[in-house]
């Protein structure tokens, strides 16, 4: 059973399985800092950034903690424009923050000229944004919000959640100025669930020397004392880390420019076919995501049957998430899935059609 079209985990390559299964070492072993090193070298690449990067042993979610709890004494502002940016608001509330809220309806995109309004009423330590919204297929015009936010409110932090587009869009940390960029390891970077990376820039990292009570697991300032050692405070997710380095090798022997042109053609032709179909993607056309297209169920397709049908061929696509459900539904194109692939389903969708 394959899950190649749903927004994570994604179909993982067999080589990059088969690297989990390598022994484990001792992680104060120089084999094993070695490698940790090569990781961090070569994920920066990923990232587009020259920042210290963090290897986390957690999902993404634990990433959008960490960001809070480092870089946020008191007051944060949480662009809102889905479900992974409220779930990242509700983070910040449930840490004990100020968390404002700068919120428009799911399915539209956060605009420069909100941004530009909200930050005129209020000073902030930092905001949180959602690169690539996964409910929606929205994605955020981060270029135009860093920038209003350099010209605006140039001390406050840039805190980027890129879990379902790095990898396969190119975010380019530092020309962007962002502070923090995070992602998960189970959606374009195809690799298993439960890794995520984050980098972090000096004047973030200045900030959370200030900031009270940061917690122990996810203190980015006593991860980054065992960093430029090569090592982690805590025992790190090995066999993951192996599967990085194979997966590392992989992404950067495709070429990033690659990657995501193979990405912007595929969520393309997802919605050209869906157009021409009579259902057009939630997103308007300057905010449409790469990774993942939210379509809006105008023939009505009855979802789970559509993957009832997919699924005898090995394919399966994701429902609408939330209250989008069965509203709308979402063919995620990551991570290793190519053209073919995406030819093959919507061979499938035209079938499903005449039956
Ligand atoms: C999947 C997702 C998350 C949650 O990541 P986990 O790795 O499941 O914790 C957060 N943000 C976005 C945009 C996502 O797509």
């Amino acid at each position: 059973m394959s899950h190649m079209f749903v927004p994570g985990p994604v179909d993982v390559a067999p080589e990059v399985l088969a690297a989990q299964t390598r022994p484990m070492l001792p992680h104060r072993s120089k084999e094993f800092e070695e490698l940790f090193r090569r990781n961090e070298e070569r994920a920066k690449q990923v990232f587009f950034t020259k920042n210290r990067l963090f290897q986390g042993a957690c999902s993404g979610s634990g990433m959008q903690e960490a960001g809070i709890r480092n870089f946020v004494q008191e007051s944060v502002l949480s662009c809102v424009n889905g479900a992974f940016a409220q779930r990242w608001n509700d983070v910040a509330i449930s840490n004990g923050k100020q968390a404002d809220k700068l919120e428009v309806d799911f399915g539209e995109a956060i605009t420069p000229d909100m941004l530009r309004d909200a930050l005129k009423k209020k000073h902030y330590e930092a905001v949180t944004i959602i690169h690539n919204e996964t409910s929606t297929g929205v994605q955020n015009p981060v270029e135009e919000l860093c920038q209003v936010l350099h010209e605006t409110s140039p001390d406050t932090l840039i805190l980027v959640d890129a879990v379902s587009s790095l990898a396969g869009v190119k975010i380019d940390m530092d020309a962007l100025g962002i502070d923090f960029l995070l992602t998960s390891s189970q959606k374009c970077l195809a690799l298993p669930p439960g890794l995520a990376l984050a980098a972090a820039s000096d004047r973030a990292m200045k900030k959370a020397e200030s900031v009270t009570n940061r917690g122990w697991y996810f203190d980015l300032l006593l991860m980054d004392k065992h960093r430029i050692k090569d090592s982690t405070p805590m025992t790190p997710a090995m066999s993951l880390i192996y599967a990085l380095d194979v997966q590392l090798d992989r992404i950067l022997e495709e070429g990033l420019e690659n990657r995501f042109n193979r990405h912007t053609a595929m969520s393309n032709k997802v919605q050209d076919w869906c157009s021409a179909h009579g259902m057009q993607p939630l997103a308007k056309a300057d905010y449409r995501s790469h990774t993942v297209v939210t379509v809006k169920n105008e023939l009505k397709w009855d979802i789970s049957a559509l993957n009832k049908f997919l699924m005898t061929r090995g394919m399966r696509i994701a429902n609408g998430y939330g209250k989008l459900k069965d509203l709308t539904f979402r063919v995620a194109t990551m991570g290793e899935t190519s053209l073919s692939d995406v030819d093959m389903l919507l061979n499938g969708f035209g079938d499903f059609m005449k039956q």
